[in-house]
This record gives C-alpha cells, structure tokens and sequence, in this order.
C-alpha cells in the first residue's frame, strides 16, 4: 500500500529493449544560418564549443527548461537543420586551430527517438571523431547500436553524461515521456563504461516528494552503481514561467501537481550561473537536506558525488558536465 497516494509506486519491470513511444511530432526541415558551433550561456559550459542538433527536442520532457528558449519551437515541433555537417565542416576548415571537444547538447538531445536526428547526430560525431576532435555528450535517449560502437572505438576521446532522475520507469513516463526507458539507459551505461567510456550518471532535476524519498534515492542510486557508473551529478528542480506552465498542463493528477508546488511555496527567486537567468528553486535549506541524503547514500555504493554549482550557485560545487579534458580550447593543427 502506497502510503502517499501521488507517489507512484515502482513499476513494472519493463523488457530492456523496449522503445519509447514518440508522440507525434513535426518535423519541420530548415537552413542553418547561425554558426553550428556556439556557446552556452552555462558558466561550465563556456570553455567549449556547444552544438544543438535541433530546436526543440522529441523527448518531451514536462520540466524541460529549453522551453522557455526564444528558438524553443512549440510542442511536438522540431526544427531540424539540414545543412549542418556541411556548415560544421567549413566552420572547422576556416579555424587556424581545432576545438579538444564539442558539447552535445545545451537544449536539445541528441539522440532523438526521429530517424532523421539519429541519421544527422552519427553523421557528425562520425566526422568529429574522425579529426580526433572528442566529443562530450548528455543524453536521455536510446542510442543505435551502430553509434554506440562508433563511439566505444573512440572511448578515449568520449565523455558521456546519462540523464537518469529515477529508477521507476511510471515516473519516468510521466516527466520524460519520450525519452528512453530506464532499463535502456542503465544498459547503455553499463555497455560504455564497459567500453571504456567515462561515464557519468546526471540526476537533474530531482523531483521533491518524489525522487528524494530515501527509498527512491536508495534505488536510484543502486540502479547506477549496478551499471558499474561510478561518478553522478546532482540538481533539484527549479521553476521559470514556462517549466511552470508545462507541468500545469501535463500533470492530470491535481495532486501530484499540488504536492510539487507546494514545495516552492516561499521559494524566493535565486540568480544562477546561465547568463542573465535566475529561478524559483527550492530553499537552500531543502535542497542542502535532498543533497546530504544523496551523499549519504552514495556512500554505500561508492558513487562520487557533486552538486551542480551553474543552478546552486547558493551552495556552490562542480558538476564535471562536460567531463574531464586534458584543456580546454583549442588544438594546433588546420582541418584536412
Ligand atoms: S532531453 Fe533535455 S532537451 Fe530534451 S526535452 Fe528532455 S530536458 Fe529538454
């Protein structure tokens, strides 16, 4: 018997290679005419050249902070650009020097559960690492098998941050609705770090009452250390305008929705280290409290922690997002 009935209770087990259901979603095709290799507002991710695949993203996920972009296109919308390998392939040949990595993806996925997106996100991490240029990604979704040795053959020049807020796959349905499973991602985290990947697991955002239960931490937290994972990030929810409107709009259960912004009551408006932003977040005190149950329960399965001090700038720390690199900038040596 749930003793809260708006938490959900854990699901069934679902079959590893079961595919997330994409809600339909149009595909609009454009030009890209802004540069291909961009910079994030994220204070961690200003030393390295960012690409988005797409504007707006088919994993749908209700707390998406991307929605409150001025490019975010609108539900079920993705903008693809169709003229980005050739776009980055000639921004790269005009630079004197190479970039050590790129980051995929500031506010978009990618690896989209859209063929096109899949074709498109190979095609460059195929070129990118063929110049020896590394490649650090976050991900919540399901990737082909053929890019997932394309990127174990290159594990050395590879970072990879999985996005995983729970280990209960009716939790994940209701956030992340499109995104893979959480038996899909734990297998891929297992099969790259395996491949020699470093990999990191990035609980962002924690759901207060429910994914800071104990309970749910515990297994959270058992579920990464059985994938042999040994490194997570960690991050509460926050709100802005548009995560606020989403999650009205797509929690159906007026309790769970009501329990959530319960939490945010007195939260008072926090400045955070992504450009000129600030959100709602939780107090420093509850978050200080989901934060110290992480830790302690870490412990016990020997995850290394740390908090993200980009949002929690209040309470500071370093969240490794892009992975570690020898440096950042740039590398000698003009594109052939
Ligand atoms: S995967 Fe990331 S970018 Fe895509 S909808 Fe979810 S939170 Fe937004």
């Amino acid at each position: 018997m749930n003793p809260n009935p708006h938490i959900l209770e854990p699901g069934f087990p679902l079959p590893l290679e079961s595919q997330p259901v994409c809600s339909a979603q149009t595909v609009i095709w454009a030009e890209r005419k802004s540069p291909v290799l961009s910079s994030s507002s994220l204070a961690c991710l200003a030393h390295i050249p960012c690409v988005n695949l797409t504007s707006g993203c088919a994993h749908d996920c209700i707390y998406c902070y991307a929605r409150g972009y001025r490019n975010f296109p609108g539900y079920n919308k993705i903008i693809i650009y169709k003229n980005m390998l050739e776009k980055l392939k000639s921004e790269l040949i005009r630079k004197r020097n190479k970039p050590h990595a790129v980051y995929f993806s500031p506010s978009s996925d990618i690896f989209q559960p859209i063929p096109e997106v899949l074709e498109l996100s190979h095609s460059i991490l195929e070129f990118l690492l063929s110049k020896d240029i590394g490649i650090a990604f976050l991900t919540k979704g399901k990737i082909p098998d053929e890019t997932l040795d394309l990127l174990i053959n290159h594990a050395n020049i590879v970072r990879a941050q999985v996005g995983i807020i729970t280990h209960d796959d009716n939790v994940r349905k209701m956030f992340e609705p499109n995104a893979a499973s959480i038996a899909i991602r734990l297998k891929q985290m297992a099969k790259m770090a395996s491949g020699g990947i470093a990999v990191e697991g990035r609980v962002v955002p924690i759901l207060p009452g429910i994914t800071d239960t104990p309970d749910a931490i515990d297994r959270l937290c058992a579920s990464i250390s059985n994938s042999g994972i040994k490194r997570a990030a960690i991050s509460a929810l926050f709100l802005r305008p548009a995560i606020t409107a989403s999650l009205k709009q797509r929690i159906l259960d007026k309790g769970i929705l009501d329990d959530l912004f319960s939490f945010y009551k007195d939260g008072k408006r926090l400045a955070v280290h992504a450009g000129h932003s600030s959100v709602i977040p939780l107090s420093q005190m509850r978050r200080e409290e989901i934060y110290n149950r992480f830790r302690q329960t870490v412990m016990k399965y020997g995850i290394d922690l740390s908090v993200c001090g980009c949002m929690n700038p209040d309470i500071g720390g370093r969240c490794n997002i892009t992975g570690k690199w020898p440096k950042y900038g740039l590398q000698p040596g003009l594109l052939d």
